[in-house]
């Protein structure tokens, strides 16, 4: 668990955006739609609306004797794939409405990777800073009482997330095993402990995902002059389990990562950071900031950096109506949930700066969880060159499908807008988040159609 930080940034609302999460939810899930047939557009309030939201309120005794009340949300958007899939994340400021955004975000990502889950996220307003390890475990072992069937192996299936870890998955696995003996009940949860049925290579998998994505976008040369990551510049915001193996990946893969932060601040160094000494330091001192023969920046400063890749990889809304115009690298990849605004998204795409949406460029976590699961299930242990194997392709896949529909897009902008065109109120060009969203939709529709509506 790292430091305590907000979950959503507040800088574009001071830019005069409006970051209401169901808002930017529904926003996307418009321009999306605007490409899709009728049948699809039918079913968009079925899309748009979670299919189940539980909000519980429980007390913990904590260690001075004293009790707390903590509030705590599942939610789970969407399950015509299959059962919820979703993390769990602690932080003082989650709320029901940014769980739900993050829940839907999960029913695009699962749809998109194409695997069989949908969408779900849950949330305790708790900071497990000023908490001991027991409390976050009595806390932990509540909040999974309180759910009690309402998650499951074919139900609804928690992860780790913002300040939850492989720690904080035993807790749950322990807790619904023991309401529930007799029966394999691993696969109720992922991103456990190697040695209580963890996969291979989950703790990497996002970063890993992160990395392959990138990878595979920058072949097809959609960034010019930027065919692979092989002498590219990186910075990146965020160094927890996301951030700082996507540090160490990149590198390996020939890039030189120019700065990395955590929520106390970044460091630069044009040369490259030396990034066993920023992980030595952060052990040390709590920050990477401070490391010896490094500028020190600020976050802020960090996402406007000179830079070919910019990969925001700690909390939501950090390039946004206020900054946007000031980003300089060619790429940005969104390892994090929501890094980028609405607003952000045209200031960017109106400069031809390329961003890799959340929905496919973080989809590797879900992905071994998935594989976790089918683990799980059959008993068995994959060994980590098999399960990379087969993230890989799942990611490549992923990125072709965008791409593939992304260009045919391009060329068929939606009705609404082959109106304006030609106006000085010219949409942005078609974005691949865009493009993700609809291979994502159209599956979905495809399935909730096959099913059919009845009765
Ligand atoms: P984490 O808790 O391990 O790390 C978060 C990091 O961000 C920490 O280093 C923290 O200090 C830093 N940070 C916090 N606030 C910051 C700020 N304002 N500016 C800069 N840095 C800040 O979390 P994580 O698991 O690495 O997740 C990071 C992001 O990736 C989240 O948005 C999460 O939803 C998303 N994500 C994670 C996974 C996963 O498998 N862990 C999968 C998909 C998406």
């Amino acid at each position: 668990m790292a430091d305590s930080e907000p979950a959503t940034g507040s800088s574009g609302e001071a830019a005069g955006e409006d970051l209401e999460p169901r808002h930017v939810s529904e926003l996307r899930l418009q321009q999306a739609m605007g490409y899709l047939d009728a049948p699809t557009r039918e079913l968009f309030g079925f899309f748009r609306a979670p299919r189940r939201t539980i909000t519980v309120c429980f007390p913990v005794r904590m260690d001075d004797g004293s009790v707390r009340s903590f509030e705590a949300h599942r939610v789970v958007h969407n399950r015509v794939l299959g059962p919820g899939k979703g993390g769990i994340r602690y932080h003082p400021e989650v709320t029901v409405e940014e769980v739900r955004f993050l829940a839907a975000l999960m029913t695009w990502k699962c749809a998109l990777i194409d695997v069989p889950f949908g969408g779900a996220k849950g949330g305790v307003a708790c900071d497990t800073k000023h908490m001991s390890a027991q409390e976050v475990a009595r806390m932990t072992r509540r909040f999974i009482t309180e759910l009690g069937d309402n998650i499951g192996p074919h139900t609804d299936i928690p992860a780790p997330d913002l300040y939850t870890d492989e720690q904080t998955m035993a807790w749950i696995y322990d807790t619904y095993d023991t309401l529930h003996p007799g029966r394999n009940n691993r696969p109720v949860v992922t991103g456990k402990p190697l040695d209580l049925g963890g996969s291979a290579g989950r703790h990497e998998a996002t970063a890993l995902g992160v990395l392959y994505a990138t990878q595979r976008l920058l072949a097809t040369g959609l960034v010019p002059g930027l065919e692979s990551t092989q002498g590219a510049t990186v910075a990146i915001q965020g160094f927890g389990d996301v951030g700082a193996v996507a540090a160490r990946l990149f590198q390996e893969a020939g890039a030189v990562v120019v700065a990395v932060s955590d929520s106390a601040g970044g460091i630069y160094s044009p040369q490259g950071i030396d990034l066993a000494g920023a992980r030595a330091h952060k052990q040390a001192h709590g920050t990477v900031v401070g490391l010896p023969e490094t500028l020190s920046v600020t976050n802020e400063a960090l996402l406007e950096l000179d830079c070919d890749i910019l990969i925001p990889a700690a909390v939501a809304n950090q390039i946004h109506a206020g900054n946007a115009e000031r980003v300089q690298a060619r790429l940005v990849v969104e390892a994090a949930n929501g890094p980028v605004t609405p607003a952000a998204d045209d200031a960017l795409g109106r400069r031809d700066v390329v961003v890799l949406p959340d929905i496919l460029a973080n989809a590797g976590g879900v992905t071994v969880s998935y594989f976790e699961w089918v683990q799980n299930n059959e008993n068995e242990q994959w060994d980590l060159a098999e399960v990379n194997a087969k993230l890989k392709t799942k990611m490549h896949r992923a990125v072709d499908a965008t791409l593939a529909r992304w260009h045919l897009l391009f060329e068929t902008p939606p009705e609404s807008e082959q109106a304006d065109a030609g106006t000085e109120s010219d949409p942005p060009p078609v974005d691949l988040r865009t493009a993700a969203l609809v291979v994502a939709i159209e599956r979905l529709a495809r399935v909730t159609q096959e099913l059919g509506l009845w009765p």
